[in-house]
């Protein structure tokens, strides 16, 4: 399948100007002014008044659902493939959360291998909050390099009375496990950090990267804006080199308790002169939120969407007012340059035909190719998830 779409405003993130964008099959093949090309075998889709916009990449998902921290009947379901086509993210990496006792590395793969299936583009990490990992088959770098699916190794929990407070040494050995097999299997093998809210906050990562051969980028953690002071420290983090992931789920207890909205955090960071490529946010799609009382007693859940990450960036430009290519920067370049999956996050040739058409003015989503397909046309999925 050809296909030309014309005269779109593209940010890729950066902007283009007004460009044809030419696919073929997954890829998109060329983007210019003006291309001429007919026949019978080509869809030409006109673009005008439309921004083309990278496909968003999601860095944390629970794909197979997650929670549970309320007991069994309060683990949330798995994630359907219209939650993230109708937001615009055609890239999700799974993760397990908390739970890595009833949910498993094997269903995770599975998941991932199904979302590839049904439209859009799924891996995940190997490995649990509790330290030593969970891993498929006894290694974090054997997993990696064995595995299609698995970039990295996380949500390794730091900083948080559910994780297992594993030492200085512990993270270095798992970061040097994942970079080998990174290394080995030519995928990125980053360590996926959960941030608590415990006062350490990232000190464990600047104690590795003091005292081991590690670098900074082979850490992404996430959840930085669960509090101000959280933030501050996120942004001596990318002062030493690292990348910071900003949460877009929460609820109003959340904001009541001190955490900010992603995008005013990537707001705030972005005017301490922070660049927008050590900056990203995602979803945590699918975690739990629960809801407590006063008295501290769970009066409620809800299930952390997707859909905000989309909904995140809109609030960047049309609330923050930061430009358009900065604030897509976050949730496109920056997340899958972090990651290193290199045929994703930017619209250029050769890359991934993953592209969201736009309104100018209130961004609201009109159609997404995922890999050249169109999933979402008119706002409203053309292609379900099998079960849906
Ligand atoms: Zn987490």
């Amino acid at each position: 399948m050809i296909r030309l779409i014309t005269e779109l405003d593209v940010y890729a993130p950066h902007p283009l100007g007004i460009n044809d964008v030419l696919m073929a099959g997954d890829k998109i093949l060329a983007i210019a002014p003006n291309i001429i090309l007919s026949g019978a075998h080509v869809e030409r889709i006109d673009g005008r008044g439309r921004l083309a916009i990278p496909g968003l990449v999601d860095s944390l998902v629970h794909i197979t659902g997650g929670g549970g921290e309320g007991s069994f009947h309060t683990r949330t379901p798995e994630m359907m493939l219209t939650q993230a086509s109708l937001a615009g993210v055609t890239t999700v990496i799974g993760a397990l959360g908390t739970d890595a006792t009833t949910r498993s590395l094997a269903d995770l793969v599975a998941k991932a291998r199904a979302l590839d299936h049904e439209g859009i583009s799924a891996y995940c990490y190997t490995g649990s909050y509790q330290v030593p990992v969970r891993t498929l088959t006894g290694s974090i770098t054997d997993d990696i390099v064995l595995i299609d699916k698995m970039i990295g190794v996380g949500e390794v929990a730091i900083a948080d009375h559910r994780g297992s407070q594993p030492s200085v040494a512990e993270l270095a050995r798992i970061a040097a496990e994942a970079k080998v097999g990174g290394l080995l299997s030519g995928k990125g093998g980053i360590v996926y950090i959960h941030t608590g809210e415990e006062a350490e906050q990232l000190q464990m990562l600047h104690a590795v990267i003091e005292q081991y051969a590690v670098k900074p980028r082979q850490f992404y953690p996430t959840h930085i804006n669960r509090n101000q002071r959280l933030v501050d420290a996120g942004i001596q983090w990318t002062r030493a080199g690292g990348i910071i992931d900003m949460t877009t789920s929460t609820n109003a207890q959340f904001i009541a308790e001190g955490e900010i909205e992603a995008a005013e955090a990537i707001a705030y960071c972005v005017r301490k002169g922070v660049s927008p490529l050590s900056l990203s946010m995602s979803s945590d799609g699918n975690a739990s939120l629960p809801v407590f009382n006063a008295a501290g007693e769970l009066i409620g859940l809800e299930v952390g969407q997707v859909a905000s990450l989309y909904q995140s960036l809109q609030a960047l430009v049309l609330q923050h007012r930061l430009p358009l290519a900065t604030a897509l920067a976050t949730v496109t370049e920056s997340p899958a340059t972090a990651l290193r999956l290199t045929q994703k996050g930017r619209l250029a040739p050769d890359m991934d035909a993953d592209l969201v058409l736009c309104e100018p003015d209130t961004l609201a989503i009109d159609t997404v190719f995922a890999r050249g397909r169109c999933l979402v046309e008119g706002g409203r999925a053309r292609v379900k998830g099998t079960f849906e």
